[in-house]
């Protein structure tokens, strides 16, 4: 199965990506992971990534599709995977048509987790002191100044992703403000419907 989350950051994309991981044996493909790991590595792509990300602003679809067309080329994600955080521009969406297209691939749902923007500082201030109680690492970018220039950058970039799937039949939406598990078990609901069709 080949699936993408959209959603705005907080929408808790990458938790439900973990999950289905789990369920379906899939990878999770996170540009946003990827990213952190090069800035981690101080790759040539990290140096120019860093400070972007730092600012809470979007890498360039250059660097991004680049990072998404190698990854998806890989052994591990043939028979399918969660893009998570990708794309984030129609550029990136139609970019990745292009690409699957080459190698006679398509998606089968782009599911967005749909969230009451007003309510997502607080969730990203839970988890940035989750973290910070559980002892681990917090990201940078969950500064609630940092993570408000997430938003706009969604607003302004991203949010004309979710049109560009409702076009092409694939969009699926779930309600991302529901507890954990019962946006587990839409999810769930909707994959098999999707694998029914
Ligand atoms: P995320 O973990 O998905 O919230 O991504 C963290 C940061 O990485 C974003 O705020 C962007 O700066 C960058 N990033 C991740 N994915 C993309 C993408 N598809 N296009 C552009 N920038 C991205």
């Amino acid at each position: 199965m080949r699936l993408i989350l959209l959603g705005p950051p907080g929408a808790g994309k990458g938790t439900q990506a973990a999950r289905l991981v789990q369920k379906h044996g899939i990878p999770q493909l996170s540009t946003g992971d990827m990213l952190r790991a090069a800035v981690a590595a101080g790759t040539p792509i990290g140096l120019k990534a860093k400070a972007v990300m730092e600012s809470g602003g979007l890498v360039s679809d250059e660097i991004v599709v680049g990072i998404i067309a190698d990854r998806i080329s890989q052994p591990d994600a043939e028979n399918g995977f969660i893009l998570d955080g990708f794309p984030r521009t129609v550029k990136q969406a139609e970019a990745l048509d292009v690409m699957l297209a080459e190698k006679g691939q398509k998606l089968d749902a782009a599911i967005e987790l749909t969230v009451d923007a007003g309510k997502l500082v607080d969730r990203i201030v839970n988890r940035a002191n989750e973290a910070k109680a559980a002892g681990q690492p917090v990201r940078k970018d969950d500064d609630p100044e940092v993570f408000k220039s997430r938003l706009a950058a969604y607003e302004r970039d991203t949010a004309a992703v979710t049109p560009f799937y409702r076009g092409h039949g694939l969009l699926k939406e779930v309600d991302g403000m529901a507890p954990i598990d019962a946006v587990t078990a839409a999810l769930d609901a909707v994959l098999k419907a999707v694998k029914a069709a």
